[in-house]
């Protein structure tokens, strides 16, 4: 079923309104959750990939890795235990609830291989994330070595031998942290990238 967004925000405005006034009956819902509550094997610490701001988490996954289980982490001066809506519900990022049983399982259609599609190709490969990590520093040490300028000279005011690369540019998403910017800044530095930009939300 397709949604536009006016759509979306007057549905969004019923439910919230009929859930305010105790026009639905949450007692499924509640039913269905006490019913199957999450079960999971080992605890993990990680960090909540959605935004910027980093939220700790405690991420209780089955045999097989699939996670069912998420909530936050109280030891963190971050987050001091709480998520946010999107990030209590990523669990959902490798679990599904089957329409057969009812149960979590793991979600099948979950990528775990890295999609490649080579240069004026129109097929999708997959390959491995070792693979993809190599692949890339081979093409970043290509681009800067064929791309980078000696200048040859010093600046006049500081002293400083100004070369650089002018064949990359780093652009950071919205997820990262100063942390990560910090880390992203320094190896662009070091290599020599001068076009550098990142769209930080906090
Ligand atoms: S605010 Fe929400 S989305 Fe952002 S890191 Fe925390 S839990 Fe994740």
């Amino acid at each position: 079923m397709d949604f536009t967004r006016r759509e979306f925000l007057k549905f969004s405005t019923a439910t919230g309104a009929g859930l305010m006034f105790g026009l639905f009956d949450l007692k499924p819902i509640v039913a269905f959750a006490q019913a199957n509550p999450p079960i999971w094997a080992r605890e993990t610490i990680s960090v909540c990939g959605y935004c910027s701001v980093g939220c700790s988490m405690i991420i209780g996954s089955q045999e097989g890795g699939y996670v069912t289980y998420v909530q936050g982490n109280p030891d963190s001066p971050i987050n001091k235990g709480s998520l946010c809506s999107k990030g209590s519900a990523a669990a959902q990022l490798s679990t599904i609830v089957s329409n057969d049983t009812g149960k979590m399982v793991p979600n099948p259609r979950r990528l775990t291989k890295v999609k490649y599609r080579a240069p004026y190709s129109t097929v999708w490969e997959d390959r491995e994330y070792g693979w993809a990590i190599r692949a890339i520093a081979e093409r970043v040490q290509t681009t800067r070595d064929s791309t980078f300028v000696d200048v040859g000279v010093k600046a006049p005011e500081t002293g400083l031998t100004v070369n650089r690369c002018e064949g990359i540019a780093s652009l950071g998403a919205a997820a990262f942290h100063n942390e990560s910017c910090y880390l992203i800044t320094k190896l662009m530095r070091a290599l020599g990238v001068v076009y550098l930009e990142h769209q930080a939300r906090v």
